[in-house]
């Protein structure tokens, strides 16, 4: 039995019969190149070319139809850098210098991925492995071979350096159980495909097993990133179990997708999610989220070389905005400092992060860092709903500050004629004892507040929520939170605003009864967390539930 431990992608317990996804099919060979004249290996180009295209454009159609249409735009743009002239012309250039054809492929390719890691722009930087992708296609085509693995006989695990996701669509999904990489990102295209088709998977795994325990039985166990290779008869009996129980339990979630997330006393909430990254919004409408209530846009900063200028912002922010289609989106302003530095920050070594230089304490010494992101943020708001939710607030003179950026950024927008959505909602995090306890004032100056039940745990506490030693003491159960939580919805509540919990505890269907009695207005989960939030919404009854025994009173 061997056991490699990678990074969770999509929840679930995958079992099946180990097969790699042959590496070799990917890279370059020049087998039936060498007697072509450059003449005719162009001509061959251009048939190869159009046939890739054509597949990209069919992986789009069945993108679209199978999954959504944030996938389907992922072949969509392939079959335009397949299609892309300095492409063509770098492929041609190559075989006049006397290159095979997979040579000159491969080089092009090579170069445009290059071209992109080295772009400012987030979104085109991480458009050099589809550039890579798209040769291998072509280099593939040109084999006469189709990436991914079209037909399976048996439920198999595929394992692989990494996998596209081109690779994952075309697999024979009848039998394709779950993957794992040697490689690989939770937020590259493929981890989001994946979570979008629900195959359990990890990644990053480090090195793959030997290529002998092909054909061996493979577990992979999705909700932690463990990959169990030959496992022993009591092992898998005890996945096996596992697998049967989270099989009952999605069927049953399943049941509540559509349905209004409304108590049995009729009581109704909006159950939207967390993301990190824009293109978790497939996973959002995938798992019937309401849309966005928390986007930590401070990953922008932490995946970036410096900061992100102004324009990449407002293209992340506005395609998310319209992937979600007029459901409301709350974005939140960069939370960088404490366990999220970022080096270009130069923030340096503090004694206690958690209590240093943090979000919008860094801001009030850089002002341009809040005002860029905010216009690139209202540039956005004419493209769908949103509002805009700022962390770390401990008093109201700071958040009047914000209001001040907020309304010169209103006024040069104005002067610059951009449109920009008039309505857009300033809210707050509570997330300190501070917050909280002044609550009664934020609530006058903000539009909502988000209670961020992670930090406020750490803070009330007293509890470093990153320190495994005192795990088991970190405890959001406190009636200390449960009661702050209660006061906050109550003087925010008097001032006619409302409030969401965007913390780890709006998804402990244990506290579920509690947050409704609350009064809560929202609950933000990471998206496979939607349908059980529903499911536990469905069946509380507020009229049954016992505050005192949560507050202590
Ligand atoms: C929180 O503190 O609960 C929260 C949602 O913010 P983060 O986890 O990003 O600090
Ligand atoms: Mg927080």
């Amino acid at each position: 039995m061997i056991t490699l431990r990678g990074k969770p992608v999509m929840e679930g317990i995958a079992i099946g019969i180990l097969r790699f996804l042959e590496a070799e099919a990917r890279t370059v060979e020049d087998a039936g190149s060498v007697e072509c004249t450059p003449e005719e290996m162009k001509k061959r180009f251009y048939e190869i070319r159009e046939a890739v295209a054509a597949e990209c454009a069919g992986l789009a159609e069945r993108a679209r139809v199978e999954v959504g249409q944030s996938e389907a735009e992922i072949f969509a743009t392939h079959r335009l850098m397949v299609l892309d002239g300095d492409l063509e012309d770098a492929v041609l250039s190559g075989i006049e210098a006397g290159k095979s054809l997979a040579d000159a492929i491969r080089q092009a390719g090579e170069g445009l991925a290059a071209m992109l890691a080295a772009m400012e722009d987030d979104y085109l930087r991480a458009r050099a492995a589809d550039a890579k992708d798209v040769c291998a296609r072509l280099i593939a085509a040109l084999r006469g071979e189709r990436a991914g693995v079209s037909r399976l006989d048996v439920p198999t695990v595929l394992a692989a350096a990494d996998i596209t996701p081109a690779e994952l669509l075309q697999s024979d999904r009848t039998q394709l159980m779950g993957f794992f990489t040697a490689d690989g990102a939770t937020g590259s295209h493929t981890a989001i495909l994946a979570r979008s088709l629900a195959l359990p998977s990890a990644v990053a795994v480090g090195s793959l097993p030997d290529r002998s325990l092909e054909g061996e039985t493979v577990i992979v166990d999705g909700f932690t990133g463990e990959v169990i290779v030959s496992p022993d008869t009591r092992t898998l009996a005890l996945y096996c179990e596992k697998q049967a129980a989270v099989k009952a339990e999605r069927q049953l979630e399943e049941t509540f997708r559509g349905l209004p997330n409304c108590t049995l006393d009729g009581y109704e909430v909006q159950v939207v999610c967390n993301i990190g990254r824009g293109e978790e919004a497939a996973a959002v409408l995938q798992n019937d989220g309401g849309g966005v209530g928390l986007f930590r846009s401070e990953f922008l900063y932490l995946e970036s070389p410096d900061f992100p200028s102004e324009e990449t912002q407002y293209r992340v922010y506005r395609r998310l905005l319209e992937d979600m289609g007029g459901r409301p989106v709350v974005i939140r302003t960069m939370d960088v400092g404490a366990d999220k530095q970022v080096g270009y920050f130069g923030i340096g070594r503090e004694e206690n992060p958690a209590l240093g230089y943090r979000s919008i304490r860094i801001c009030m010494d850089r002002p341009e860092i809040l005002t860029t992101q905010l216009r690139a943020l209202y540039r956005a708001s004419a493209f769908g709903k949103l509002s805009i939710l700022v962390p770390m607030i401990i008093s109201p003179s700071e958040l009047l500050w914000v209001r001040t950026k907020e309304q010169e950024v209103r006024d040069e927008l104005r002067a610059e004629g951009i449109t920009f959505d008039p309505d857009v909602k300033l809210g707050i995090m509570i997330e300190t004892p501070a917050a909280a306890v002044v609550s009664d004032l934020l609530a006058k100056d903000a539009d909502f507040f988000s209670i961020g039940t992670n930090d406020l745990t750490q803070y009330a506490l007293a509890m470093d929520r990153q320190n495994p030693r005192i795990e088991r003491f970190y405890d959001p159960h406190h009636p200390a939170i449960l009661r702050m939580i209660a006061t906050v919805v109550e003087n925010a509540h008097r001032e006619g605003k409302k409030v969401s919990v965007c913390g780890e505890l709006a998804r402990d269907t244990s506290l579920t009864p509690f947050f409704l009695s609350a009064g809560v207005d929202s609950l933000s989960v990471s998206p496979p967390y939607v349908l059980r939030l529903r499911r536990a919404i469905r069946e509380c009854d507020r009229s049954k539930v016992k505050m005192k025994d949560f507050l202590k009173t």
